[in-house]
């Protein structure tokens, strides 16, 4: 009896034991469930996530087989689903990347990430990218290729690379077109000067003999041969300042034009301007009116006087009543000197041009307005810029003209900083 119960207790013991251990069992169960579900879930974003995904993604285990793709993937790269298990080398893919494998391999060995830009066999561009595959408990098993669309942006910066490179074409021929013209410019002002200078030599013969006739070294004259003598030697002398003014153009242009660059004093300057415009002045009736200014300008002197001389000429001649004015200004290193008439003015669309060589305001080819050609506008800012300054114009139509012209300042006995001292060719 003493036995059973001994027995009996034993198996009360295990039987206990064997129930804590059922409840143990049923907590281990729960917990597997738990992370099964989990596991399921995981899976299902997974699969989710690749069948949804737009983006080629092909992944390959560490000798190279493929394990996995996106459903994309077989459009873009033409897999199949019975090429999971197959190397990768044994695919006929359809991007153009003949070491493929070597660079999967050396990603995998590596540890770096690979990128490369591929076309497939319809040219279209992807940017292929390959990463080592790593698993959750830290290993690389594997490598994970992911294919990005990149052809409208290649091709966009293939179009912008033609176009530079157009462009650049373009550029060359604009720079060899301007290296003739200005070769024909040269051309042209060398034939010029040479025209030029055969066509003074028999000018100058011809006003030669006028002069001898008209102091009647070949014997007497009737009235009317002398009125024709002094018809002769006018239009000799016309005929001849066109032709220097054709000249001064071409040297200019050609850059063959001398300048000595002074420091100038613009009073100096304009006083004797009014005394070789005076004539002119009387015969019309026309006021000078200038306030003394105590300017320097770096220039050339002459040319200076030139060009005043051109722009106070112009303004007699389109001026019948009132006068001129010369008003001078300073502003920094700038000084400003403009010829004011109270003419008739230029029409707001003649501005620009009248700078141009052989314009005229209203001239046609068969009506020419006044005793020029219009030249001197054209040489008076070719000077002017020369000289490092500028020359334009403010009109209105029945309201007289205003011509600006600027030169660099001058200190006094000494040029400006800027300038260079001595003689300059313009070019
Ligand atoms: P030119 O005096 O030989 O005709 P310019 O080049 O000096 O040549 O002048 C060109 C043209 O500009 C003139 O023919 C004239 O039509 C216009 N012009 C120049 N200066 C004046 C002015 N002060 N008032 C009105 N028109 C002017």
């Amino acid at each position: 009896n003493e036995e059973l119960q001994s027995t009996c207790e034993e198996l009360e013991t295990t039987k206990e034991e064997v129930e804590s251990t059922n409840e143990e069992l049923t907590t281990v169960n729960e917990e597997l469930r738990h992370r099964n579900h989990e596991l399921a879930a995981a899976s299902s974003d997974l699969a989710n996530v690749f069948a949804s995904t737009q983006i080629p993604i092909l992944i390959v285990d560490g000798s190279l087989l493929v394990r996995r793709f996106t459903p994309i993937t077989e459009r873009v790269v033409r897999v199949i689903p019975t090429d999971v298990g197959r190397p990768l080398g044994d695919l006929r893919l359809r991007i153009r990347l003949p070491d493929l494998e070597a660079r999967t391999m050396a990603v995998i060995e590596t540890l770096s990430v690979g990128q490369v830009d591929v076309q497939d066999d319809q040219d279209r561009w992807w940017s292929l990218t390959i990463r080592p595959y790593i698993t959750v408990d830290r290993r690389v098993d594997g490598a994970i290729l992911v294919f990005t669309d990149i052809d409208a942006t290649k091709r966009f910066g293939q179009q912008a690379e033609e176009r530079s490179e157009s462009r650049r074409t373009l550029l060359l021929e604009a720079e060899a077109a301007r290296g003739e013209a200005q070769a024909a410019n040269v051309a042209k002002a060398s034939f010029l000067a040479n025209m030029s200078h055969e066509l003074r030599t028999p000018l100058n013969a011809i006003s030669g003999y006028a002069d001898l006739m008209e102091l009647l070294v070949h014997g007497p004259l009737t009235a009317a041969q002398m009125k024709d003598i002094g018809r002769i030697k006018r239009n000799a002398r016309h005929l001849l300042s066109l032709i220097n003014d054709i000249l001064d153009l071409a040297k200019i242009e050609a850059g063959a034009t001398d300048l000595q660059l002074d420091v100038v004093a613009v009073d100096g300057a304009i006083t004797t301007l009014r005394e070789m415009v005076y004539p002119q002045l009387r015969a019309k009736g026309l006021s000078f009116t200038h306030a003394a200014s105590d300017l320097f300008v770096r220039a050339d002197a002459e040319k200076l006087q030139q060009v005043l001389l051109n722009l106070t000429t112009n303004a007699i001649k389109f001026t019948s009543s009132g006068g001129i004015t010369i008003r001078c200004s300073h502003a920094g290193a700038v000084v400003t000197i403009e010829v004011v008439d109270t003419g008739i003015g230029i029409p707001a669309d003649q501005t620009t041009r009248i700078f141009e060589p052989f314009i005229q305001v209203g001239r046609s080819l068969t009506h020419v307005n006044n005793d020029g050609v219009g030249l001197g506008l054209a040489i008076s800012r070719d000077l002017a810029r020369a000289m490092g300054g500028d020359l334009t114009v403010r009109s209105a139509m029945g309201n007289g003209s205003t011509f600006v012209l600027t030169l660099p300042a001058a200190e006094h006995g000494g040029a400006s900083p800027a300038a260079s001292p001595g003689a300059s060719t313009i070019g």
